[in-house]
């Protein structure tokens, strides 16, 4: 498994954000690291690679990552199309996850893999990822019920050894969907945590932005060996105070916004202080989110309970 991108949605630094830490990153004196829109890879056998999304900045992680890069070198130049990934899943529909297979659309054949709300929105309501379906057998798109274990498969139908889980954990579709397309959709499928397994049974939880926390999610979480956690906010009015200073009107909670923050009695790190079993990481990380900074005292704390904060070209073997 590879962490090819850790922040949330506009990266680090976001191009628009004058923020403390964005300014100091750009002006090289923030104690702490850039990061990508968040992307993860996960593989078997080292060959065939599934991406779980599909990140905006995809194009400069697959290039940054050797293992992702075309394995055809020397060989005759009409066979010079290749690459590891086989497919990809898809956890929801919005911008930061879903943009990516946009760049994957060089005719390269990909199976993706996503709930039928997920698939309508992206394939019926947004043309241009007819891109996708050129020609036969380019996309493959598999659908799969939350709940349901699914084996991951290439192009072809092999089976790569990994099996896939997803659990409903949100019902918010993206702001763009169309209130006369969301009454079509089935909310359960909007917003998903995945679950990855080995075939040795060694499970990985991905879940970038998780709403709340109940038992049935906290027993889920403890049965697994590594977690990847909704980092996106340290409080709950984080973007609301940041920007109140440039006049914006339409911030909104961590909460409204489909992510429990990690501070406060209610946050992350005090309800999932029991957690035993797994390696804990936080990914998804804003960039208004104190816990950036190395040297701050959120960042100690976030590590005082056991937790990591994730960095892009992590790789764990599980
Ligand atoms: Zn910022």
């Amino acid at each position: 498994m590879k962490i090819l991108g850790s922040a949330a949605g506009g990266g680090f630094p976001q191009w628009n954000c004058a923020c403390a830490s964005c300014r100091a990153l750009r002006a090289g004196r923030f104690p702490g690291k850039a990061r990508t829109q968040t992307q993860v890879a996960v593989t078997h056998d080292g060959r065939s690679w599934f991406l779980l999304g599909a990140s905006p900045d995809l194009r400069a992680q697959i290039e940054g990552t050797y293992e992702l890069h075309p394995r055809a070198a020397g060989r005759r130049n009409d066979e010079a199309r290749d690459s590891p990934i086989a497919g990809v899943v898809l956890a929801n529909a919005d911008v930061d996850h879903a943009l990516g297979l946009l760049l994957l659309r060089e005719l390269q054949p990909l199976r993706v893999y996503a709930t039928p709300s997920i698939r309508r929105i992206l394939c019926e309501d947004n043309s241009m990822f007819r891109m996708l379906q050129r020609m036969p057998g380019q996309i493959s798109w598999t659908d799969f019920t939350p709940g349901t274990a699914f084996s991951l498969r290439n192009s072809t139908g092999e089976d790569s050894g990994l099996r896939c889980r997803a659990l409903s954990l949100g019902t918010h579709f993206p702001p763009y969907v169309s209130p006369q397309r969301r009454s079509e959709l089935v909310a359960d499928e909007a917003s998903l945590g995945l679950i990855i397994e080995s075939p040795a049974g060694k499970r990985l939880v991905f879940m970038p932005g998780v709403p709340q926390l109940d038992e049935a999610l906290l027993h889920e979480l403890d049965s697994a060996d590594l977690v990847l956690f909704d980092g996106t906010f340290w409080s709950d009015d984080e973007l609301i105070r940041i920007q109140k200073g440039s006049g914006a009107q339409n911030a909104a909670t961590a909460r409204q916004m489909g992510h429990i923050p990690v501070s406060s009695t209610e946050g992350s790190l005090a309800r999932l202080a029991g957690l035993r079993r797994p390696r804990k990481i936080f990914l998804h990380i804003n960039n208004t989110n104190p816990m950036l900074d190395e040297s701050g005292p959120e960042a100690h704390q976030v590590h005082e309970a056991g937790w990591e904060i994730a960095e892009d070209g992590w790789q764990f073997d599980l």
